[in-house]
């Protein structure tokens, strides 16, 4: 089995070593396909086996939750939390009236949350209770964050927990929600 690595943002900042062929940019894929190709020319498998595991492959796929935190050994608590201006990236913008305002910049948006809780899909898991996601987003009442998360798409409520709070669901994709991570790179 021979891994591949292929980089397919074009503005991705890209240093290799000339001898390392195993990362290569998205453009480089079909003509390293064509090479491995001629340079295994013996058929492991019959097409019959390969439909098999192409099937396999497709019913075991589960989605990714990364829960980076965990993994890493990081705890929730040591992150910084609060929402993001995407104007300027500093945490901490507030919640009024129905929209997000930056104390940093001045500026004023309306959906910053989204970006707070896809950053927790990815840092700390898919699930958030209305207090975690109080302290996550920066919002003081209850009630204003029932409110956010009842209206973001994507999040669902999963029940109750014991002392009553809602558990939410957060759903998200790698491949259509995450574009906004481009700008910090
Ligand atoms: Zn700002």
């Amino acid at each position: 089995m021979r891994h591949l690595v292929v980089f397919t943002h074009p503005a991705a900042n890209l240093k290799v070593p000339s001898n390392e062929t195993r990362i290569i940019r998205a453009h480089k894929l079909s003509e390293r396909v064509d090479q491995l190709e001629n340079h295994f020319n013996n058929d492991i498998l019959t097409l019959r086996q390969m439909h098999g595991l192409e099937g396999i492959m497709k019913k075991e796929h589960t989605p990714l939750i990364p829960n980076i935190a965990g993994r890493t050994g990081i705890e929730a608590s040591h992150l910084s939390s609060g929402t993001m201006c995407m104007n300027c990236k500093q945490l901490g913008m507030i919640r009024y009236n129905g929209w997000w305002r930056c104390l940093n910049c001045g500026k004023r948006a309306r959906y910053a949350h989204e970006y707070a809780l896809r950053d927790h899909f990815l840092l700390i898991g898919d699930t958030i209770s209305t207090s975690s996601a109080m302290w996550w987003l920066g919002i003081e009442s209850g009630s204003s964050t029932r409110k956010v998360l009842g209206a973001t798409s994507g999040v669902q409520i999963l029940g109750k927990l014991k002392h009553g709070e809602n558990l939410y669901s957060l759903n998200y994709k790698h491949n259509t929600h995450y574009e906004y991570l481009e700008e910090f790179f």
